[in-house]
């Protein structure tokens, strides 16, 4: 059993604060600070350039790649860190794509959905511009409905692109049932996991999903920027075309080779520099996953969701839940929907308890076990409650709009 009064212990959270946004940002791990001041001095000061080898540098990304596998269902070793998660969203439909138009070339279409989140969707974009120009070959990014996608899984679709919670409303896509639908149309499967890794249990390997992508700095708490991860199912591991060849992915890197060979398995999906600094982070924040299981944060996850529906919903008839009532079909954060959501959620910052909000209306809360409690959830609703009641949301200084909101 996880003591969750331990590993809520391990982190830093400013005092009076009832950290409900740990889905955009987890909070700082209190050990993380020490690891990255040791990676610095001991190893970035004494070890300089040999700093790579000595200090395991570049065998990092691959070994916190096997600690983020265990969390989401991956096999071993099929698991890389680096970069943004944009950017790994653009590496996992560029060699989707290109494995699903070498199997049928006919093929034309991404499939995504409305409830994707907008950089997967201009990727997707970005990556069709680049395969076809002057729109000679046809190639569409096609978004329909979340509840559409299964119906639209045809035989014009080369790529199923889906972000398995929506960040909107919390809507959580079946992706066994859908991966299962693609591949009896020989449809290639992308799921990106930013919602899902370190909120519930993913089988990535159980559903065969073919790429998966995701990023550390939600659930996972690895830190503002931290790196993202992608993974390469086995059956394309070692023939999965890299688009963006950078050397780090190549067979041998340091035999500077002129042209490109890919490393072995998913060591090509490297691309450049690993990111040393923010890897030592990540890497003290995944050392208290090893003190829990995926089951039991999706008990508890769903124990404190319930209880904030129930509390609010008692107490704030003016929100209209936006997420699925349905835990099974949610992932781990409630979304209400409310005309000043912004104002309203602006209020409830200024009292301490911190969401976030989602254009055009969705006040949104995220749930995390490791660090969030019921007395939490119970002052947080109350809080709410005094704020919408109230209507303390209706003052002109909480309806500037922010840069990132
Ligand atoms: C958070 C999130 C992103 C963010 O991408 P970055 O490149 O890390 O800024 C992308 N896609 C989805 C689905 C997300 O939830």
């Amino acid at each position: 059993m996880t003591d969750f009064a331990a590993t809520k212990e391990m982190f830093y959270l400013p005092e009076g604060m009832i950290y409900l946004d740990g889905n955009s940002l987890g909070p700082l791990p209190k050990a993380a600070p020490a690891k990255m001041d040791a990676v610095m001095k001991d190893e970035w000061g004494e070890f300089l350039i040999t700093g790579w080898n000595k200090a395991g540098w570049m065998a990092r990304p691959t070994q916190i790649g096997n600690r983020i596998a265990r969390l989401i269902g991956a096999e071993e070793n099929h698991v890389m860190v680096g970069d943004t998660l944009s950017i790994k969203v653009f590496q996992a439909v560029a060699s989707a794509m290109d494995i699903a138009l070498s199997r049928n070339p006919d093929r034309k279409v991404i499939l995504s959905d409305n409830g994707n989140f907008p950089s997967d969707l201009y990727m997707a974009e970005g990556l069709i511009k680049t395969l076809d120009r002057d729109g000679t070959k046809g190639l569409e990014l096609r978004v329909v409905d979340p509840e559409a996608v299964e119906e639209n899984l045809t035989d014009e679709v080369a790529v199923m692109m889906i972000t398995e919670v929506d960040y909107r409303t919390g809507r959580k896509h079946d992706m066994q049932a859908l991966t299962e639908k693609a591949h009896a149309k020989d449809i290639v499967t992308v799921w990106d996991l930013a919602h899902s890794a370190g909120a519930f249990e993913v089988e990535l390997a159980a559903c065969k999903a073919d790429f998966a992508v995701g990023c550390t700095y939600k659930y996972l708490n690895g830190g503002p920027g931290a790196p993202a991860f992608i993974y390469v199912n086995p059956a394309h591991a070692d023939t999965a075309q890299p688009a963006l060849s950078g050397w780090l992915g190549h067979d041998a890197p340091f035999a500077f080779e002129q042209s490109y060979r890919p490393g072995a398995g998913v060591e090509r999906m490297r691309v450049g520099t690993p990111p040393v600094l923010a890897n030592a982070s990540l890497d003290a924040a995944l050392d208290i996953w090893d003190l829990t299981t995926m089951a039991e944060i999706r008990a508890k996850s769903i124990e404190l969701c319930e209880l904030f529906i129930k509390k609010v919903e008692a107490r704030c008839p003016m929100l209209k839940l936006a997420s699925p009532r349905d835990p099974q079909i949610r992932g781990s954060q409630i979304s209400f929907h409310f005309e000043d959501g912004y104002a309203a959620m602006q209020a409830v910052i200024a009292r301490g308890v911190i969401g976030d909000f989602r254009a055009p209306d969705i006040m949104r809360f995220g749930f995390t076990p490791l660090y969030v409690d019921e007395q939490d959830v119970i002052k947080a609703a109350e809080i709410i409650e005094d704020v919408m009641v109230n209507k303390l949301w209706d003052r002109p200084e909480y309806k500037v709009r922010n840069r990132v909101t």
